[in-house]
């Protein structure tokens, strides 16, 4: 099933309801390989390992994914190597329905993975490799101008270089399109003021919002002056994720907060990511609502992929949801 037909006068709107696609994302294709070992491994030691899992990742290629499992008509925008993970990726996509046009695969060029380590108590250590990632340029967004443009909402990341970023929203911008920036990893140089600019909403998590605003993001107090910040440098509608606490933002000069429910949260890897593609589903679906509601929906469906393991694999389909989720 597809997005139902959108009102018209609705607040904070996304482009015409004739577009293309509900959702499109610029962004990371990572492909994870998970090595399960009793405890962690130390320097220059080889180990035997329990047990080993491959799965679909990366930022941009998860928010997609949540998007399109919601019933989303969702695109993919981004680069990967014509290697065997690349190759993996694409049939991925084509199962879930997601446009893979402008989805590049670069000859040569090794496709961004993620080498993970668990341990028996839990502890990670995760190496990334972005590969293709960083191979894409704004020469190749501005060929994928015609997909961006004819999407309703547009959602970025920053696991792709940042001047990618910045020509995808501008893109975006200009074509009338409702633009998402979740500022994730936390960047480590300064976020340029014209990124923030671009986009209609601003979502980084705690960690992030503090790298990005140099505040910190603990306490309620805390919440609102980086919320605050955020609007000063350019945000329209800043919005931070609170982790178990749900999400807060600022709706005109009010701080807004929508608790997450209660659950027992098994495995959180990605939540943010299902947090930020239902957030886009349902700001392309059902700008009817106001935020507030699009924003709850979006963190009973983050809430649900905390009880389940795994990143993509947590996420759930339409089908599954209870019916005032579904549409
Ligand atoms: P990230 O995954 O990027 O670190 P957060 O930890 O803030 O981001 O989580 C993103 C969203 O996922 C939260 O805003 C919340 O809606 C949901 N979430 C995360 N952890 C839990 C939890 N323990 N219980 C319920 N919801 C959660």
């Amino acid at each position: 099933a597809r997005c139902p037909l959108v009102h018209p006068a609705a607040p904070m709107q996304p482009s015409q309801s004739s577009a293309a696609f509900d959702v499109a994302v610029m962004g990371s294709v990572v492909y994870d390989l998970i090595a399960y070992v009793d405890t962690a491994v130390r320097p220059g030691e080889t180990r035997i390992g329990s047990s080993f899992g491959m799965g679909a990742g990366g930022k941009g290629a998860n928010q997609c994914t949540m998007a399109s499992f919601l019933g989303s008509r969702a695109a993919m925008v981004g680069k990967i190597g014509d290697d065997l993970f690349g190759q993996e990726y694409m049939k991925y996509f084509s199962k879930h329905g997601i446009h893979t046009e402008h989805l590049l695969m670069e000859a040569g060029a090794s496709t961004g993975v993620a080498s993970i380590t668990v341990t028996g108590g839990g502890e990670n250590t995760i190496v990334v490799v972005p590969g293709a990632n960083f191979r894409l340029t704004p020469a190749d967004i501005d060929r994928a101008a015609g997909v961006l443009a004819a999407a309703k909402v547009v959602v970025c990341q920053l696991e792709v270089p940042t001047d990618v970023t910045t020509r995808a929203l501008k893109i975006a911008r200009e074509a009338g399109a409702m633009t998402i920036l979740n500022p994730a990893p936390a960047p480590v140089t300064p976020t340029p003021p014209e990124l923030l600019a671009l986009a209609d909403v601003v979502c980084p998590n705690q960690q992030e919002a503090t790298a990005i605003t140099g505040l910190p993001c603990t306490t309620d107090q805390d919440v609102d002056a980086v919320l605050r910040r955020l609007r000063d440098l350019g945000c329209r509608l800043p919005m931070v994720t609170l982790g178990a606490s749900g999400v807060a933002f600022l709706d005109g000069d009010q701080v807004l907060r929508v608790p997450a429910p209660a659950v027992e949260a098994i495995d959180t890897t990605g939540a943010g990511d299902a947090f930020m593609g239902s957030l886009a589903h349902f700001c392309a679906c059902r700008p009817d609502l106001p935020m507030a509601a699009r924003v709850s929906r979006a963190v009973r469906i983050a809430a649900i992929s905390v009880t389940r393991p795994g990143t993509q694999t947590s996420f759930p389909h339409r089908e599954e949801l209870p019916a005032d989720l579904r549409d």
